[in-house]
């Protein structure tokens, strides 16, 4: 029956895919891709032969009426990034979004997703996280960011840059102190993948010192602020000092 589905594709190590992942992009009548050259390869690689279409971030709201059609002709569909879930900053949301509005099934082929594999080893706790996506590239917008969240208490992660890894934990040392701990996963599932944790001003040394690491993709978890119970939150403090100094 007419179906889209979000398929999961590896992030690193083919071996990731999925028996079920296999199967739809075999099965379905067309494979939308983030990007078909990229897709083609992980196609080729699995003896998959099938239809595939472009769907980025670009065209991607011109192409939801085109999808909802062919779903509404009874086509099926899948929807695949170029590494890992669709929709985790990666295209589909539009069109997601779009298809349910119209009551067209949704369903998804679950897999390989960078968050969830850096967290199940980061070692931080996991009951509770916000996952905030790709940090500003300039320095001045990724220290706002952070400055907004130096209370938050739940586990953070980050997607970044390998490359801007030192000046992104300059930041992190600057606004919410050298003692944060960090955890670091570089290239996971694939040859070179390093998952070291250290506090903040730690971790920027063992980056400065080794330009190894400033290659491939990354993930960044931040420890959430081990707020003290006792302790008066900065806002009412804040109000404390305002209510003060009218009494003067
Ligand atoms: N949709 C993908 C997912 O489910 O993880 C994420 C796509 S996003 C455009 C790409 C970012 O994910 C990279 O910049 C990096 O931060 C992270 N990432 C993807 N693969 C990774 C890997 N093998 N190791 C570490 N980080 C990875």
């Amino acid at each position: 029956p007419a179906t889209l589905y979000i398929v999961a594709t590896p992030i690193g190590n083919l071996g990731d895919i999925s028996q079920r992942a296999i199967d739809i992009l075999t099965q379905v009548d067309v494979i939308a891709c983030e990007d078909t050259r990229h897709t083609g390869k992980l196609l080729a690689a699995f003896a998959i032969k099938n239809k595939t279409m472009s769907l980025h971030d670009h065209n991607e709201r011109q192409r939801q009426d085109q999808v909802a059609s062919m779903l509404q002709e009874g086509k099926t569909i899948a929807l695949v990034s170029d590494a890992g879930t669709p929709l985790i900053s990666d295209p589909g949301f539009h069109i997601v979004r779009h298809c349910r509005s119209l009551g067209l099934k949704v369903s998804p082929i679950p897999g390989p997703c960078a968050v969830i594999s850096a967290l199940s080893v980061a070692g931080l706790p996991t009951d509770r996280f916000t996952f905030e996506g790709f940090l500003p590239s300039k320095s001045a917008a990724r220290q706002a960011k952070l400055a907004n969240l130096l209370e938050e208490p739940r586990t953070m992660v980050f997607y970044d840059a390998p490359r801007r890894a030192i000046d992104t934990l300059a930041d992190i040392v600057k606004v919410l102190g050298g003692q944060r701990h960090v955890v670091i996963s570089r290239e996971l599932t694939k040859t070179f993948e390093t998952i070291h944790s250290d506090t903040a001003e730690n971790l920027l040394v063992w980056l400065q010192e080794d330009a190894n690491q400033l290659k491939g993709e990354m993930v960044l978890i931040i420890e959430g602020n081990k707020i003290d119970a006792d302790a008066i939150p900065a806002k009412a403090i804040d109000t404390l000092k305002l209510l003060l100094a009218e009494m003067k």
